[in-house]
């Protein structure tokens, strides 16, 4: 589904990203953890166009990304949920949900979005309930909420998640780790997610890898990272 090969990032003299390669397979939930200044965001923005890459591969369901712009990958089925979430404020949530799926407008009839609307309904009753509400005035949570929502409207293949739980409180936290639970479990998209809070990420992921200075340190399942006593002591503290 996502395949990234030796992939290096820098700005100007900074390397941010040494030679990376992961894989997220379809269905799968892949998690990044690592702590700040690892490299994270700026592999997530590798991955959906938003910066050149100085050297390796990212190959998107077969197709080598090379020359490929941020747009077309959207095309190609890749939904970036970013880490300052971007709502449409002034707009209502039923809005920003439309325009989340602004590029099946061309090609799908609006039963067809209307379904989708539906589904995302489902995970988040509270959208339905606030679906005239300007999107603006709901708390971080709800907006955090409308911005996976939104990029669920895509029915995308592959679902980047960038540090959902930002700035939330912890109860709030729960209810977004439940849904992109809620969400992995439907195995209709494949999620990369890049978590601070690496134990709760660990608890979702099939598989995970722990970045540190631009490198993958350690790869393994969801469950081997959680017992791994490198990542526990470095990462894990308290759990
Ligand atoms: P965080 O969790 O704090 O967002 P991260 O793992 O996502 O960290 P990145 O944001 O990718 O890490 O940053 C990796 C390195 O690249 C850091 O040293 C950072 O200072 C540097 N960096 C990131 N963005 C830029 C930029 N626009 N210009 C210069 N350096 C940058």
């Amino acid at each position: 589904m996502l395949k990234v090969n030796d992939v290096a990032v820098s700005y100007g003299g900074i390397k941010a990203v040494r030679g990376i390669s992961i894989e997220l397979k379809p269905g799968e939930l892949v998690a990044l953890i690592g702590s700040n200044g690892a490299g994270k965001t700026s592999l997530l923005k590798a991955i959906s166009g938003q910066i050149e890459i100085d050297q390796g591969s990212i190959f998107i369901d077969g197709k080598d990304m090379k020359g490929i712009s941020a747009h077309n990958r959207v095309k190609l089925g890749l939904a970036h949920c970013p880490e300052a979430r971007k709502i449409f404020g002034n707009q209502s949530v039923m809005d920003n949900l439309l325009l989340g799926a602004f590029l099946r407008f061309k090609t799908e009839k609006r039963a067809a979005i209307n379904e989708t609307i539906e589904e995302v309904f489902t995970i988040f009753p509270k959208l339905k309930d606030r679906q005239n509400q300007q999107a603006g005035t709901m708390s971080g949570g709800e907006q955090q909420m409308l911005a996976i929502g939104r990029a669920l409207m895509l029915k995308p293949k592959i679902l980047i998640l960038d540090e959902p739980s930002m700035g939330l409180a912890p109860v709030i936290i729960d209810e977004v780790f439940n849904v992109v639970a809620k969400i992995r479990d439907t195995r209709t998209c494949s999620i990369l997610l890049v978590e601070q809070l690496a134990y709760r990420a660990l608890q979702l992921a099939d598989r995970a890898y722990v970045l540190e200075q631009g490198v993958v340190r350690i790869e393994g399942t969801g469950k081997e990272l959680q017992n791994s006593p490198e990542v526990r002591s470095a990462y894990l503290g308290g759990h």
